[in-house]
């Protein structure tokens, strides 16, 4: 069985899907490993480390003849992967809402397409998970693009010439990256304060050191929520955060929005009636900025600065800024989901029962397989 690592080709993609580290465990499952020559440059890994760790380094051609699965961090573009096997596996974090055209190319060339995206939110799936790994970073990254941007220093200063105050931050959408975002800005000494729809991150808040400000008036979603995830909220609730968040937001210094609906828009948070009400050299960092944004203006790759001086920072990808450890821990998710394709002897043997891969199975046999993608009508919904 071949594994091909390709070189991502979207603009500003910095990581790689697998590192000399997975491409040995892959080698010592049985697999050959073929790798698209520079596909680990912009995460600091040389060719050199790649064959050192057993893998062929060749150019795209060379990596995709005779492949059996082709491994990427986004979809590579349908039309670069002529020379793999026929019914290929590609595995990879497809994007499947926003880049729907590309799964139908997928499967219409006959390729077997896994979306890593879709894994499921079970404890067996945590090792595999992409949006948890990723997400981390982001977290950790929008706090110190924050930090880069603001004028003024996180921690309270005591000094000869006078104090400095700390800074206040606000997150909003405690997930995986909001925990983090907390968690770093609480490190660099800010005072920090988060919200959530769902009840349960109240006291992940609370145990990272951090004021929950919750809407109190109308109810949120229990617990955790189906899979963790949150759903689209009532007017009257969305009512009752806008009340909270615009008493809250004028007074912070910064705020990181990361706020996600699985297979919807961001909901928006910020509105920019709240933006001017904020204090000039504010800044604001929209983590779900591909998604729609969770604030209002905000524009995609850009940093923008409102006509009352709030930077707005709309950078997409921010794993991809942080590549090599992006790389390392995406890598990894990919060798402990790639087990569920293999069987014991090292060969291709996908087991189609697996609820694992039942949910990550967007392209099979020239069709789109996924409920999520299937139209409306068909569903009966
Ligand atoms: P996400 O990226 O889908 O969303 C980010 C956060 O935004 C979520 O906490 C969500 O509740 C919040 N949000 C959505 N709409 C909002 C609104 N209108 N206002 C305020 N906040 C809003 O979430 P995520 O980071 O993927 O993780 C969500 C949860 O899933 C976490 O509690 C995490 O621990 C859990 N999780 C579990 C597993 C597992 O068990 N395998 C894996 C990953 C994550």
């Amino acid at each position: 069985m071949k594994i091909a690592i390709l070189k991502e080709q979207a603009a500003g993609e910095r990581r790689v899907a697998g590192t000399p580290e997975t491409v040995k465990k892959f080698i010592a499952l049985g697999a050959s490993v073929a790798v698209e020559a520079g596909a680990g440059a912009t995460a600091s890994i040389a060719d050199e480390a790649y064959v050192t760790a057993g893998a062929s380094v060749g150019d795209r051609a060379a990596t995709l003849a005779g492949a059996d699965i082709l491994l990427g961090v986004q979809g590579p573009d349908p039309a670069s992967l002529g020379g793999a096997a026929a019914g290929a596996w590609i595995v990879a974090g497809l994007n499947p809402f926003g880049e729907r055209a590309r799964v139908d190319a997928y499967a219409a060339a006959g390729y077997e397409a896994l979306a890593m995206e879709f894994m499921p939110r079970i404890t067996r799936a945590q090792s595999m998970d992409i949006l948890s790994s990723q997400s981390n970073l982001s977290g950790y990254k929008a706090v110190l693009d924050a930090a880069a941007e603001y004028d003024r220093a996180f921690p309270m200063m005591m000094t000869a010439a006078g104090t400095v105050s700390a800074a206040k931050c606000f997150v909003m959408g405690v997930g995986v990256a909001g925990l983090q975002a907390i968690a770093t800005a609480r490190r660099l000494g800010a005072q920090v304060s988060a919200t959530d729809v769902r009840a349960a991150t109240k006291e992940q808040i609370e145990s990272l050191g951090a004021k929950a400000i919750f809407v109190e008036k109308v109810a949120g979603i229990e617990g955790e929520g189906t899979g963790g995830y949150a759903t689209e909220m009532s007017d009257e609730y969305k009512a009752a955060q806008a009340e909270l968040v615009s008493s809250h937001i004028a007074k912070q210094d910064i705020v990181i929005t990361t706020a996600l609906i699985p297979g919807r828009p961001a909901p928006r948070l910020i509105s920019d009636a709240q933006i001017a009400s904020m204090k000039p050299g504010s800044v604001i960092v929209d983590l779900a900025v591909e998604q729609g944004g969770n604030v209002e203006g905000v524009r995609v790759g850009e940093v923008h600065e409102t006509a009352n001086g709030v930077k707005i920072l709309g950078r997409p990808n921010l794993p991809g800024r942080v590549a090599a450890d992006a790389s390392a821990l995406y890598a990894r998710n990919l060798l402990a989901f790639a087990g569920l394709l293999f069987d014991k002897a090292g060969a291709l043997a996908p087991d189609f029962e697996d609820e694992i891969l039942k949910a990550a199975l967007v392209a099979r046999g020239g069709m789109v397989v996924h409920l999520a993608l299937m139209p409306r009508e068909i569903l009966g919904v």
